[in-house]
């Protein structure tokens, strides 16, 4: 096949903005296409040679393909270059090179013979591997006639954009080679559980529908995520679940699909990107704690620590996100994982089964530790509940939660957004701009590095109208290594047996104090939280008010009487004035 035909349906794609024009002109192109290259025609439509999934990309600078058309046309690279200044596309520019130059062409170039220099100049790497690379670019466009090399040059750059959705080469291959538009869920669903067009594309031209209704769950295969829809109030939810469904924190962190075979772990990210190389600690996780030989599991990771109890901020994680450093990025942000799903197990594509049969299987399989958890869950089904749980969750540093139904129907829908899963997400909030100044009631022993030290503290305000001490956080963060062995022997004098009578509290840490030692506080937001007795009811029946994410500022307010901390009302205004803007 040549790549001719290619470059010329592409330039037909790129003429048009309406789907059937394009479903059309693709169809045509993998109508003429033979079975055994189809996968690669697919990829090259994309722009791609292969899966994301792989993460092999060609990616060459547009100055290396300028040198390269420069190699294969004699022309000067200072010439395309301004031609390059005045066009603003490489592919238009390799194009009217090549018209200029009229390079002798021989023979016809094919599409094998294309992909095949393609995936050898994505895969040269190391010293020296530049220069080769421009060669080899330079050896294909000398063969290529000028639409040809337009295509070729978007191509390496990752500028093919023709705008064809992957929807659309599931409908040209439904139309092409089952039968119609009716063999179409069953090609969706095969890309669903594979993440591969190439392989789906080769199956259905090879063996049609028959062949495609055979893809299966396999590790090493991502499967496209489930997502939830967003509905806004506990009431709505209810009734799309039918009266109940389970409850589950929402983490703020980075969705995670693990692949498990024996030691083997391969992560992929919420966009189907191998993560596996970011994350070696999570690695490490899922090999300890999951016991299955092979499965498919579905967790959040998120900068949680475990030996203060606390949920750090997303932004945290996303330092992760990066290429090199990783082993000091473990130790400064090491990660937490929640689980939240099983689709296979040992053999067993679990899809087709409801939640709480996944969940079962998830439970058998996941020896819970410190750092590797299952999600926090529980069964709602009134509207109260559903608010309490929810409070809770946001309390514990999380987003929301999210409402997964627990009917027979409820199957793992690879690739889509239903309202099998429903999320709710923290709406009633207030950031925090100003330190407040809280008061130290209680305390709660550190495990792991903070062993023998207090690993987080129960602070409070001052509420002049009944003159106690409401609780109002739990103060793990911004502490220095010499704060924590200094705290003990700064708050022993003020160790009691019991809660002070002047403290008004629903948490019960391990220590209680005299309110006396006053810090300063930052924190990220005020929120709703069933577990503080600040502002208790006011807001909400049953419900006061917590600051999320507190953080130590480093200032000991040695200066100031428990008295002169932050009252009550201070916080509740702050609150209220933030709800008004956000009205
Ligand atoms: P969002 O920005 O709200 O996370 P999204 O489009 O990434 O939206 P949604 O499907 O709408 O994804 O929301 C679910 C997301 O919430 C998941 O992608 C996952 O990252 C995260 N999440 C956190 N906790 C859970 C949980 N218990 N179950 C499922 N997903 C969870």
């Amino acid at each position: 096949m040549e790549y001719r035909l290619l470059a010329e349906i592409f330039s037909k794609i790129e003429s048009t903005t309406k789907r059937t024009a394009m479903t059309n002109f693709l169809s045509e192109l993998l109508g003429k296409t033979p079975p055994d290259l189809i996968d690669k025609v697919v990829y090259l439509v994309q722009g791609k040679l292969y899966p994301d999934f792989l993460g092999i990309e060609i990616g060459m600078a547009e100055k290396l393909v300028i040198r390269a058309v420069s190699l294969a046309t004699g022309l000067s690279a200072r010439e395309i270059e301004e031609d390059l200044s005045r066009t603003g596309d490489i592919g238009d520019t390799a194009y009217e090179e090549l018209r200029k130059a009229k390079p002798e062409i021989k023979e016809p170039l094919t599409v094998s013979d294309v992909y095949t220099a393609l995936d050898r100049i994505a895969k040269t790497a190391g010293p020296g591997s530049i220069e080769v690379k421009i060669n080899m670019l330079a050896q294909l466009i000398k063969r290529a006639i000028p639409l040809e090399a337009k295509y070729i040059a978007r191509t390496v750059t990752k500028k093919l954009r023709l705008g064809v959705a992957d929807m659309t080469i599931l409908d040209a291959l439904a139309i092409v080679y089952g039968g119609g538009r009716q063999s179409r869920p069953a090609v969706e669903r095969a890309y669903n559980v594979t993440s591969d067009l190439g392989a789906v594309a080769q199956a259905i031209a090879r063996g049609g529908v028959e062949a495609v209704k055979k893809f299966k769950v396999t590790v090493g295969k991502p499967i496209r995520p489930m997502l939830a829809e967003r509905l806004r109030s506990p009431a709505e939810i209810l009734a799309k679940t039918g009266g109940e469904c389970v409850a589950e924190y929402k983490y703020d962190g980075e969705r995670v699909q693990i692949h498990k075979q024996g030691n083997d772990v391969i992560l992929f990210s919420r966009r189907i990107e191998n993560i596996t190389n970011q994350y070696p600690d999570v690695v490490q996780l899922v090999q300890n704690t999951i016991t299955a030989d092979s499965a498919i599991i579905e967790g959040e990771i998120v900068a949680f620590d475990p030996e203060t109890n606390e949920m750090r901020p997303f932004q945290e994680l996303m330092r992760r996100r990066r290429k090199y450093g990783i082993e000091e990025m473990v130790k400064e942000f090491p990660a937490s994982i929640f689980y939240f799903d099983c689709v296979y197990e040992s053999g067993r594509d679990l899809t087709g089964l409801s939640f709480p049969e996944r969940r079962k299987v998830l439970e058998r399989i996941v020896k819970r530790t410190d750092r590797a958890r299952i999600v926090e869950h529980k069964i709602v089904r009134n509207v109260d509940e559903m608010e309490k749980f929810f409070e809770e969750s946001v309390q514990s540093g999380t987003e929301g939660i999210l409402c997964k139904s627990i009917g027979p129907e409820s199957i793992y829908q690879a690739g889509s957004r239903g309202f099998l899963w429903i999320k709710f997400k923290r709406e009633y909030r207030s950031e925090m701009t100003d330190t407040v100044d809280l008061v130290v009631v209680g305390a709660y022993y550190g495990r792991g590095k903070r062993a023998g030290v207090y690993g987080s503290l129960l602070m409070a305000v001052y509420s002049p109208d009944t003159d106690t001490f409401k609780t109002i956080t739990r103060l793990g963060a911004g502490f220095t290594d010499k704060d924590l062995a200094e705290l003990p022997k700064m708050l022993e004098p003020y160790k009691i047996e019991k809660r002070h009578p002047r403290v008004e509290a629903k948490e019960k840490p391990d220590v209680w104090f005299v309110p006396a030692v006053v810090l300063e506080v930052i924190g990220a937001e005020i929120t709703l939280s069933p577990l503080h007795t600040t502002g208790f009811n006011i807001f909400r029946p049953d419900s006061g008010l917590a600051i999320r994410f507190p953080r130590f500022t480093g200032r000991y307010r040695l200066d100031k009487s428990p008295e002169d901390a932050t009252t009550e009302r201070e916080i509740i205004e702050m609150y209220e004035s933030r709800l008004r803007k956000v009205a």
